[in-house]
């Protein structure tokens, strides 16, 4: 074998080991400090009209779960200005949203739903990615005749979603409809992709974030989850995340802890989480008659 010959082999093989996907973020007219406004502010009305859960014990495990993906994140997307943060949310619907520049609300009812901690991590490095990639303002971009003030109150809806999610709409009397911020599929490829990446380097079999779209389908009925219906699949998605996987290097992933089992058990003590459609109902009976 000539010298050539082998060096061409040795950097094909070497290539093809580190063959991720490279992501390349969207345009974004707006600035790094408009994401962390726009996310903060949204934070301040999703946190007016959904229950979030004060439980240390179940706040403190998602917290790990979500720093161990935030230390993850590639250089190119790890914005200094990004705060990722994360509370759970005392409602039964399998959902978890992010706002721009990094709050996640991690609904109560998608940890209960995970058959691991990988299936949960999946879920919010999916979300992670969206912040990091910019997302949020860069479907945004494309609509700049809407004031910044209007798009604050449309955010907050939109990642709210279902009842609860209209409401916030109503009350900031925006007429965009829901569809508006619900992420297009190529941002959902990305949202994969960048998620099996982070999954990856923070000791998480990628894998996992595949079958967690399938746990979730399982558990939807006749309607599927809210997350499936705002994370629409742009097709053949367990396929190309399973694909990106063998390309990454994992060794020995984390699966299921004693803390996730700890948290789902910990959590069926709690008085059972109403559904979104229960506290929207709840809320017009309180609400004095117009
Ligand atoms: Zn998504």
């Amino acid at each position: 074998m000539t010298r050539t010959f082998t060096i061409v082999l040795v950097a094909a093989v070497v290539a093809g080991m580190s063959a991720q996907t490279t992501i390349t973020p969207p345009k974004n007219s707006y600035s790094l400090a408009d994401d962390v406004k726009l996310g903060r502010d949204a934070a301040k009305d999703v946190e007016k009209q959904m229950p979030v859960l004060h439980d240390d014990e179940v706040t403190d495990y998602v917290r790990g779960v979500g720093d161990r993906l935030a230390t993850a994140i590639p250089i190119d997307f790890s914005h200094p200005e990004f705060q990722y943060t994360f509370k759970v949310v005392d409602v039964k619907d399998i959902n978890a949203f992010a706002l721009p520049g990094g709050p996640m609300y991690v609904h109560r009812g998608i940890i209960e739903a995970a058959a691991s901690e990988g299936e949960l991590a999946g879920v919010m490095a999916h979300e992670m990615s969206h912040v990091a990639l910019r997302h949020g303002t860069a479907q945004m971009s494309k609509a700049s005749k809407f004031g910044f003030g209007q798009l604050l109150g449309a955010v907050a809806g939109i990642a709210v979603g279902g009842a609860a999610g209209e409401a916030i709409i109503d009350a900031t009397n925006f007429g965009l409809n829901a569809t508006f911020l619900r992420f297009s599929r190529d941002y959902e490829k990305q949202a994969d992709l960048l998620g099996v990446q982070i999954m990856a380097t923070a000791g998480y079999d990628p894998r996992d974030l595949a079958h967690m779209f399938q746990t979730i389908e399982k558990e939807g009925g006749d309607r599927p989850p809210q997350w499936l219906s705002d994370h629409p699949n742009p097709g053949n998605r367990v396929q190309y995340i399973n694909e990106e996987a063998d390309h990454l290097q994992i060794t020995n992933p984390i699966r299921v802890t004693d803390a996730f089992t700890n948290v789902q058990a910990h959590l069926k003590t709690l008085p059972p989480a109403p559904t979104l459609a229960e506290l929207a109902k709840r809320r017009k009976q309180q609400q004095p008659q117009r």
